[in-house]
């Protein structure tokens, strides 16, 4: 299942994250493509005020993994740095997925440890886009983001109608 829509600067994007964060799971995963600069970490940053996480929240790159606790806990991940995906064995990854709802900038590059079941969520510029504007997919994969994807297509549509 598949959605599209836009942004037309950061607050939005932050809105529609903030949106979603109503729909999301513990155990969920949220992998998040798009270019340096698209706005993956601006997206985790509305969903962790969604989350009602209230401490700033920073792009994991050089940390690999911060962990915050709102209404659910929050593990934000950027793999880009990563030159191999066995270099997510330290970080244990299948017993971090189960605290919380975790979110993986670049998460395609570390695939093959991943599991299937995820929300994808690809940012990127439009073809003739103005500098603020993004277009955003969002990707329901496996049973339990299938479940969900009415619910999904509601909160993106009422935040589409917001704007
Ligand atoms: P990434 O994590 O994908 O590398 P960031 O979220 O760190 O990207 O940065 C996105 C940059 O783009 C920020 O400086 C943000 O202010 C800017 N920006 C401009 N328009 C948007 C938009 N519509 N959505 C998200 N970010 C945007
Ligand atoms: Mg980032």
């Amino acid at each position: 299942m598949e959605l599209r829509t836009a942004t037309n600067n950061p607050d939005q994007t932050k809105e529609l994250a903030a949106s979603l964060s109503r729909l999301v799971k513990s155990g969920d995963l949220v992998v998040l493509t798009g270019d340096m600069g698209a706005g993956k970490t601006c997206f985790t940053q509305g969903l962790a005020k969604g989350l009602g996480i209230e401490g700033r929240v920073t792009s994991p790159t050089f940390t690999l993994a911060n962990t915050y606790d709102g209404r659910l806990v929050l593990n934000h991940l950027d793999v880009y740095r990563l030159d191999d995906p066995s270099e997510t064995l330290d970080l244990d990854l299948p017993e971090m997925l189960e605290t919380g709802v975790t979110v993986i900038e670049w998460g395609e590059q570390i695939d093959a440890v991943l599991p299937a079941d995820r929300l994808e969520i690809e940012i990127r510029w439009p073809e003739n886009g103005e500098d603020d504007k993004r277009v955003i997919k969002l990707t329901a994969i496996g049973e339990t983001w299938l479940q969900r994807s009415g619910d999904l297509a509601r909160a993106t549509g009422e935040w589409a109608t917001k704007c």
